[in-house]
């Protein structure tokens, strides 16, 4: 049987990125499925259930994009669901991968901020992608030593809401306006932890998920976007009932039930708050309150720090057609 030729468009996350392109080997491409199993690297051709990319061209090299294209069997192609690129692979640095989902087309929004109807569009697209759901037991959130001594030191141990930055859509409305503390919670899916790395800093504050998010709380919809690779970040705002925040929320941002949605759940079984989260994107929550550091633990990470997956100011990619809506045309 002839093998199908498929040819993938994808980003480079940094530039110059013929850098990177130029130590792109044949070793650099993996096979996922939704299961999460792998092929082995492509240069090694074992795995019986997932094809071997072979042939892999890269070309039409620009500044912010390249096109790679690569041969493979039929064989098991419909289970595949993710390609891992590795760019650092042939320099042997820490792992560094870039995974894509989706070929990419030309999809503009306008520059006014979203709508809640625009947001509404914006949601349902993000959870076409946002996977099957995880649980979680606690937030956490990671920054440098200093950041921790400056809270105790001048805020009385209190982490501040801050207006949040540029990072995410151009339209959202949240962006330079919201004040709130971002946390994480995603989870390994084999561990069932928070992961070691962090692109923000060796210091991680860690709080049990019920402190932050319960029914005393609202959850809303704040974003959805990817910068050049294809991690795919959802926003989404936790404000205490009645709170200033929650005031915000509610005039801009669409509501998601707290038991019952795509992104992040809260629901009691046998007494005992059980959370979960979805697997399929990164989450990005903002609590709109201050923090007392004594609700939960500081300590220091394991493993390194990624400074490709921060989302600090991040642009948003316009061309990406997943987490695009059609803006006013
Ligand atoms: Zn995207």
């Amino acid at each position: 049987m002839e093998a199908p030729r498929l040819a993938h468009t994808m980003s480079s996350p940094t530039s110059p990125c013929e850098e990177v392109i130029k130590n792109l080997s044949l070793e650099a491409i993996q096979l996922c499925d939704r299961d999460g199993n792998k092929s082995q690297d492509s240069g090694i051709a074992e795995m019986e259930e997932l094809p071997v990319p072979h042939n892999i061209k890269i070309s039409n090299i620009t500044c912010d994009s390249f096109k790679i294209s690569w041969d493979m069997d039929s064989k098991s192609k419909d289970r595949i669901t993710h390609y891992f690129i590795d760019l650092n692979k042939k320099e042997n640095k820490n792992s560094n991968k870039f995974k894509h989902k989706t070929m990419s087309n030309r999809y503009w929004a306008s520059g006014k901020d979203y709508s809640k109807v625009h947001l509404t569009q914006l949601l349902e697209k993000a959870e076409v992608i946002a996977g099957r759901m995880l649980k979680l037991s606690v937030f956490y959130r990671n920054q440098h030593k200093e950041y921790f001594d400056y809270i105790r030191e001048h805020h009385g141990n209190a982490m501040q809401p801050s207006v949040k930055d540029n990072s995410g859509s151009h339209g959202s409305p949240i962006s330079g306006k919201l004040e709130g503390i971002f946390f994480s919670c995603n989870t390994e899916f084999n561990t069932g932890k928070p992961p070691q790395d962090s692109p923000y800093g060796r210091y991680r504050f860690e709080i049990a998920a019920e402190k932050l998010f319960n029914p005393n709380t609202n959850l809303y919809f704040g974003d959805f976007y990817c910068m050049y690779t294809a991690y795919h970040y959802v926003i989404l705002v936790i404000a205490p009932v009645g709170s200033p925040g929650d005031e915000f929320c509610k005039q801009r941002l669409p509501q998601l039930n707290i038991k019952d949605n795509k992104f992040l759940t809260c629901d009691e079984e046998d007494g005992v708050m059980v959370y979960h989260h979805a697997q399929d994107v990164i989450l990005e929550v903002i609590y709109t309150d201050p923090v007392d550091l004594s609700l939960g633990t500081v300590a220091e990470i394991t493993g390194h720090q990624l400074m490709s997956l921060s989302t600090a100011n991040a642009k948003k990619d316009p061309s990406c057609k997943t987490c695009n809506i059609s803006v006013g045309r």
